[in-house]
């Protein structure tokens, strides 16, 4: 077997159902690039038949097939993080295990890399995904675009091609709370996006529940930008400021007109109480947020644990 060139990530969890349909489509794709290649399966602590129809693959084609078994679920990005570790391919590219990004479109990545690119992130053309999550997540795209100096035109597209060295990089990151197009983009020196095709699930349901996904965006931002603790000092100086102004306007009021009461008009103090309360539990949570996220990152246990890897000797 020829040393691959390209190495292609897939994260598994539960993916039972799609996981036929995937090998199908993904196998004959890559065939078709006609360049070496090998894919590294990471089963993500699934607890369906998952690893079972993945090590079946491995006995099909062991030439190009390599399989990461967790122990337990640790997340997406985590289980590249483990192919990451493990690829050997100067070129790697990522993709979802429930075919909604279409394994034939990685050619047109890797048209993009020969022209010089170190990263090429993939933008899907037309998303096929329940409508909320496409409002929330042009939203999120849009906040994370302001506050954080990465630029991507579609955070959540996972069909992305890296260099070894992107790769390598971002898998020496020590981080716990990882988001791997953010961070790879910083180490990139010549991003470029695609456009990409984007299907709807081939089988099963979405793996992120919508706790699930604000956690997600909640290490994207704090991961990659401490504005928001920032922009809650400025809060907290503005409304100090404000207040001193609004107290001698008052007292000025008072002295001078001997006690006239315009400005109650405007006045509500349980509203503006229960703005302030509210301001100041979502600042104390988001503080929570960064400091919680250093108690991870200073306990320094393992990320993931691997129960098992197979794959041929070389
Ligand atoms: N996934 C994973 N671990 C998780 C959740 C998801 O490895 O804890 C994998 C999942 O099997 C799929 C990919 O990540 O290959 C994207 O998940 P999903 O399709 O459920 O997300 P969505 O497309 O709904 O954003
Ligand atoms: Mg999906």
């Amino acid at each position: 077997m020829a040393t691959p060139t390209l190495s292609v990530v897939v994260p598994v969890y539960n993916e039972e159902a799609g996981l036929p349909t995937l090998f199908a489509r993904l196998y004959p794709a890559l065939d078709a690039l006609g360049v070496p290649y090998e894919i590294l399966f990471v089963n993500d602590g699934s607890r369906d038949r998952s690893a079972a129809l993945l090590a079946d693959q491995f006995r099909a084609r062991p030439d190009v097939t390599r399989v990461v078994l967790f122990n337990a679920n640790y997340g997406q990005h985590m289980a590249i993080i483990a192919g990451f570790e493990r690829v050997r391919g100067e070129r790697v590219v990522t993709l979802d295990a429930d075919l909604q990004n279409p394994p034939e479109e990685i050619g047109k990545l890797l048209a993009a890399m020969d022209e010089g690119a170190d990263y090429v992130g993939g933008v899907r053309r037309t998303r096929e995904d329940a409508w909320w999550r496409r409002v929330a997540s042009r939203w999120m795209n849009k906040v994370r675009e302001r506050i954080t100096h990465i630029r991507m035109t579609d955070q959540g597209c996972m069909l992305r091609a890296y260099s070894r060295e992107v790769a390598d990089a971002v898998a020496a990151s020590r981080e716990v709370s990882i988001y791997i197009p953010a961070l790879a983009y910083t180490f990139a020196h010549r991003p470029v996006e695609v456009e990409v095709a984007h299907e709807g699930r081939a089988a099963g349901e979405s793996k992120y529940s919508l706790y699930k996904l604000i956690r997600l965006n909640f290490d994207l931002v704090t991961g990659f930008s401490v504005l928001p603790l920032q922009l809650f000092s400025l809060f907290g100086i503005f409304v100090s400021i404000a207040s001193v102004a609004v107290y001698v306007i008052v007292i000025a009021k008072r002295i001078l007109a001997g006690d006239a009461d315009s400005l109650w008009v405007i006045w509500d103090r349980d509203i503006l109480q229960f703005f302030l309360t509210g301001m100041l539990l979502f600042g104390l949570g988001l503080i929570g947020e960064y400091v919680g996220r250093i108690y991870q990152q200073v306990r320094e246990r393992p990320r993931y644990l691997v129960q098992a890897v197979l794959e041929k000797r070389e």
